[in-house]
C-alpha cells in the first residue's frame, strides 16, 4: 500500500465512524440497527477509500437514512369481541435501483429497530440478487401464536387497509418473513385486491401458486442458503455429502434449508423453535417436523412423543452446543452469540451460512472469520427467497407461470452469481475470504453508481 492509500483509508475510516456516531445519535436506542449500519460501514471502508466521489455524493448518508418510515395504527376485533390495537411499520428504505421489496414480520419483538435493520440490510441483499428491486420492510407486533384463523384475517385486513395506501406493483412489494406465510399472504391480497378494485397480482409475493405465485417461492429461501454454502464449500474440496449439519429453526428457511441438505447427502441433526431444540443423532425425520409445523401449527417439542430416540431441551439458544460440520442459523437475529461461536469452533464447524437475517452477533462473526471458518453472510445467502420472488414479479407482469425446473435452475444460478460477485469483491478490495466485506461491497457499488447517476433527490 503506497503512503496515499494508507492516507485514504484513513479518511475513510475516520469518515465512516463520524457517520456511526450520527447513526447512533439520531436513531437512539435501536441497537439491531446500528448493529446492522456498523457491520456494513465498517467492511465498506475500501470501497470508499478507493472511489471517494462516493463521500463527496454523501452517498453513505443518504443510505443510512430510509426515504420513508411509516407506522400506523391496527385496530381489529377479536373472538371475544374485544377491540385489539396493534402498531403498523413499512419502512421505504432505498428505490435506487427498483421498487421497494422486502417481507413483512408478525412477531411481537417488532418495532422501528428491528424493521430499519431489516430495510437497511435488505438494500444490499436486493441489489446483490442482480433483480432490479429496491429495499423495504415491514411488519407488526401483532402474535400470531395462539391467534384463531378468523383473528389472523382480520389483523391482516386491517392492517392492509392502511398499508394498501403505499403500496403497488410499482412503488413497493411487500412479501412474508417470521409469522407470514401463505395464509397471512392471501388474506393481505385479497383485501388490497377489494380496496383497488382491480387485481394486480404483482403487488405481494409469496402468494400461493393457483393465483399469481411461483413455483419454488416457498423453497427458494432455503434452498438459496444451501446452494450458496455448497459453492463455498466446492471451492474449499468440501461438500454437504456425509456432513453433520445442525440448523435453527423449524419455520420457512429452516425447513427448506434441511431439506435441501438432506438431498445432498448430508445429516441434519438438530432444529429447534422459541421453545427449544430436538437432537436427533440418527438424522432429523422431516417429514415428522413438515407435519407438526407446516400442517398442525405444533411445538416441536411434540417431535420427541413420535421418535423417542430424539431429546429436547427447552433453551433454543443451546442448539449450537451439538457437534457439527455445517451450522446454518434459520431462525431470528442474534440467536448465535459470540460463547455459541467459540463452542461451535471448538467442536470443529468448517462452515456456517446464515439462513435467518443477522442471527450471528458481530463478535461471533469476527470470531469465525478469525478461525478460517468458512462463513457465508445474510445477505448473501438468504438472497434467495427475495430472488425468486423478483422471478415471481417478472412472471406476473408478463402473466406467465414458469416451471418448478425453470425456476430452480434460475434460483441456483442466482446464488453461483452471488458466490462470485462476493468472492470476487472481497478479492478485489484487498479482503479475500471474507464474504462479509465482499458480500457487502458488491451489493453496495450497484446502489451507490445507481443513487450517483440520479443526483440528489
Ligand atoms: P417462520 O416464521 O416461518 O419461522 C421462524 C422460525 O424461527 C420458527 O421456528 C420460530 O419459532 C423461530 N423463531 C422466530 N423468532 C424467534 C425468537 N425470537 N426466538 C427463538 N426462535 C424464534 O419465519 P421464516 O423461516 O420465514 O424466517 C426465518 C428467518 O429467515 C428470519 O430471520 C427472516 O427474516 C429470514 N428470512 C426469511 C425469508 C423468507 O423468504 N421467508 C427470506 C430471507 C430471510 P416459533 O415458531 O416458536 O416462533
Amino acid at each position: 500500500m503506497t503512503q496515499v492509500d494508507k492516507e485514504q483509508v484513513q479518511v475513510a475510516k475516520d469518515y465512516v465512524e463520524k457517520l456511526f456516531n450520527k447513526v447512533v445519535e439520531k436513531n437512539p436506542g435501536e441497537e439491531e440497527f446500528h448493529q446492522a449500519v456498523k457491520e456494513v460501514l465498517d467492511s465498506l471502508v475500501p470501497a470508499i477509500a478507493k472511489n471517494p466521489t462516493y463521500m463527496k455524493q454523501a452517498i453513505l448518508d443518504r443510505m443510512v437514512e430510509p426515504e420513508r418510515l411509516l407506522t400506523f395504527r391496527v385496530p381489529w376485533v377479536d373472538d371475544k369481541g374485544n377491540i385489539q390495537v396493534n402498531r403498523g411499520f413499512r419502512v421505504q428504505f432505498n428505490s435506487a435501483i427498483g421498487p421497494y421489496k422486502g417481507g413483512l414480520r408478525f412477531h411481537p419483538s417488532v418495532n422501528a429497530s428491528i424493521i430499519k435493520f431489516l430495510g437497511f440490510e435488505q438494500m444490499f441483499k436486493n441489489s446483490l440478487t442482480g433483480q432490479p428491486i429496491g429495499a423495504g420492510k415491514g411488519g407488526s407486533d401483532f402474535d400470531p401464536k395462539g391467534k384463531s384463523d378468523l383473528e389472523i384475517m382480520r389483523f391482516c385486513q386491517s392492517f392492509m387497509t392502511e398499508l394498501s395506501r403505499h403500496i403497488g406493483p410499482n412503488t413497493d412489494v411487500p412479501a412474508g418473513d417470521i409469522g407470514v406465510g401463505a395464509r397471512e399472504i392471501g388474506y393481505l391480497f385479497g383485501q388490497y385486491k377489494k380496496l383497488r378494485g382491480a387485481y394486480e397480482a404483482g403487488v405481494l409475493t409469496g402468494k400461493a401458486v393457483g393465483y399469481g405465485g411461483s413455483l419454488g417461492r416457498k423453497e427458494a429461501t432455503g434452498y438459496g442458503t444451501v446452494y450458496f454454502v455448497d459453492e463455498m464449500l466446492k471451492a474449499q474440496g468440501l461438500s454437504f455429502n456425509g456432513s453433520t449439519v445442525v440448523v435453527s429453526g423449524s419455520g420457512n428457511v429452516s425447513i427448506y434449508a434441511m431439506e435441501k441438505a438432506m438431498e445432498l447427502g448430508a445429516k441434519v441433526v438438530a432444529c429447534s423453535d422459541s421453545s427449544g431444540y430436538i437432537h436427533d443423532p440418527n438424522g432429523i425425520n422431516l417429514d415428522t417436523v413438515k407435519q407438526l409445523k407446516e400442517v398442525e401449527s405444533k411445538r416441536i417439542y411434540e417431535y420427541v412423543d413420535i421418535h423417542p430416540e430424539a431429546t429436547f431441551v427447552d433453551e433454543f439458544s443451546k442448539i449450537w452446543s451439538i457437534p457439527c460440520d455445517i451450522a446454518l442459523p434459520c431462525a431470528t437475529q442474534n440467536e448465535l452469540n459470540k460463547e455459541a461461536a467459540d463452542t461451535l469452533i471448538a467442536n470443529g464447524v468448517k462452515a456456517v451460512g446464515e439462513g435467518a437475517n443477522m442471527p450471528s452477533t458481530y463478535d461471533a462473526v469476527n470470531a469465525f472469520l478469525a478461525n478460517n471458518v468458512l462463513f457465508a453472510p445474510a445477505k448473501a445467502a438468504n438472497a434467495g427467497g427475495v430472488a425468486v420472488s423478483a422471478l415471481e414479479m417478472a412472471q406476473n407482469s408478463q402473466r406467465l407461470s414458469w416451471t418448478v425446473e425453470e425456476v430452480d435452475g434460475k434460483l441456483k444460478e442466482i446464488m453461483k452469481d452471488i458466490y462470485q460477485a462476493s468472492v470476487q469483491a472481497s478479492e478485489e478490495y484487498g479482503t479475500p475470504g471474507n464474504l462479509v466485506a465482499g458480500a457487502n461491497i458488491a451489493g453496495f457499488t450497484k446502489v451507490a453508481d445507481a443513487m450517483v447517476a440520479q443526483g440528489v433527490i
